[in-house]
């Protein structure tokens, strides 16, 4: 039995695995939640990258124009199920390059509004080819307030080892300037063949110094299903690369935000994982509720079928278990380096020592964890190994489920154990 499927069971107190069945409701259970956030997926590319897992195509005018379609009635259908226009906590753009769709994204954001209240900030993923002037203009317009530029690194060599060229770095970085946006993140992956420490640091402080607000570092993975020339520097090196990031970020005077982002102080973080609840919108976007996780169908004529006939395009639930649930919470409030004991309760009705009162003493007798003040902070050994099971668990549970669903539609039902 591996550590994924271990872990599984001692924190689940069962055998029972995750199992996503092919059954989708055309009426979510969202109104009564608190700490909502949106995600709307754009999945039209220029080109593909062979790195990328992400659902994604290349831009076709006619289908993009279908699936905005698609994408309205969406969220019309979620939406209006709603008795007032609902709170929300943020949206975000992800893709796919979402600029490909820039002239629709305000009437998204429009149909969106409709529904929701949203109270944090509206952010995009960018690609570097998007970072011009006149598109960041747009984007204010349309309301958004953060984005998130998916530079992957500024060393030619690394880009090429990624299969990216390299962009006008010239033209990027004065956009950005004018833009004024408050919240700019810099994607950033780390353990990519024939990067070396003073690599890494030179994206950092190229990021930083050029209108970075945050950085995301990522570890390269080699998905199964990526067309990847070159593979991921080993795990021993990638630990070292972690640790020399956060050592340098820190000693910049930034503030680690989660396991993988750097911030600077005072501002606002770029983070559209890190939610109670959310609900998804687009082709393979998750939603997130009390007690069901849903996944859209990843077949873009599947999803435009789907919403043309009146129901939801979601090809996957999984019913979690209170037991999973709550893992799966605290999965993703570690991720953020702290786990609040009142949010858990708030969120579950039940202390979280009387759930999981074992495994916080023992992680913090292991120095994974400390107390601080009302709330448990993951320490940089924590961190670590956190970073080495969210490794293990993409490898083990995203890689199959976005395996099976790039090639099936709706499939039968997947078990991830
Ligand atoms: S990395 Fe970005 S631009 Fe490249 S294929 Fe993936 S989503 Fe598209």
């Amino acid at each position: 039995m591996n550590m994924t499927s271990l872990l599984r069971i001692w924190l689940t107190r069962s055998f029972k695995p995750f199992e996503f069945k092919n059954r989708h409701d055309n009426r979510l259970d969202f109104e009564g939640l608190d700490q909502l956030g949106l995600y709307v997926h754009i999945p039209f590319c220029r080109s593909i990258c062979s790195f990328c897992p992400y659902c994604k195509i290349l831009y076709d005018q006619d289908l993009s124009e279908r699936y905005l379609e698609a994408l309205l009635a969406e969220i019309e259908m979620v939406g209006g199920t709603l008795d007032a226009p609902k709170e929300a906590t943020s949206l975000y753009f992800g893709g796919g390059t979402p600029a490909l769709m820039l002239d629709s994204l305000a009437d998204i954001i429009t149909a969106l509004k409709k529904h929701f209240i949203i109270r944090g900030g509206i952010g995009v993923e960018l690609h570097p080819e998007d970072v011009r002037v006149e598109t960041l203009d747009a984007l204010k317009s349309a309301g958004v307030t953060m984005i998130s530029i998916g530079v992957q690194s500024f060393d030619e060599g690394c880009l090429m080892a990624l299969g990216r060229s390299e962009p006008d770095y010239g033209r990027i970085f004065e956009a950005v300037r004018k833009s004024g946006f408050e919240t700019v993140d810099m994607d950033l992956i780390f353990a990519i063949p024939g990067q070396t420490a003073r690599i890494l640091k030179n994206d950092i402080e190229t990021a930083f110094a050029n209108g970075a607000t945050q950085i995301s570092t990522y570890p390269f993975i080699d998905f199964t299903f990526a067309d990847n020339r070159y593979k991921p520097l080993p795990e021993k090196e990638k630990k070292k690369m972690l640790s020399e990031i956060t050592a340098f970020c820190v000693y910049k005077g930034c503030q680690r935000t989660s396991v993988w982002t750097f911030a600077k102080p005072g501002t606002e973080k770029y983070s559209s994982i890190t939610r109670d609840n959310f609900l998804g919108f687009g082709v393979s976007a998750t939603t997130l509720l009390m007690d069901q996780f849903k996944i859209n169908t990843f077949s873009i004529e599947g999803y435009i079928n789907r919403n043309e006939n009146g129901e939801l395009p979601t090809s996957l639930t999984l019913d979690f278990s209170l037991r999973q649930r709550a893992a799966y919470y605290l999965f993703w409030s570690a991720y953020s380096m702290r786990i609040s004991p009142d949010s858990f309760r708030s969120y579950f009705g039940k202390p979280l020592e009387s759930m999981y009162g074992t495994e916080i003493g023992l992680c913090v007798l292991l120095g994974l964890l400390r107390k601080k003040g009302t709330e448990y902070e993951l320490t940089e050994k924590g961190a670590y190994y956190y970073h080495y099971i969210e490794q293990a668990y993409t490898t083990a549970y995203i890689d199959k489920m976005w395996n099976i669903s790039r090639n099936e539609p709706f499939p039968e039902k997947i078990i991830l154990k």
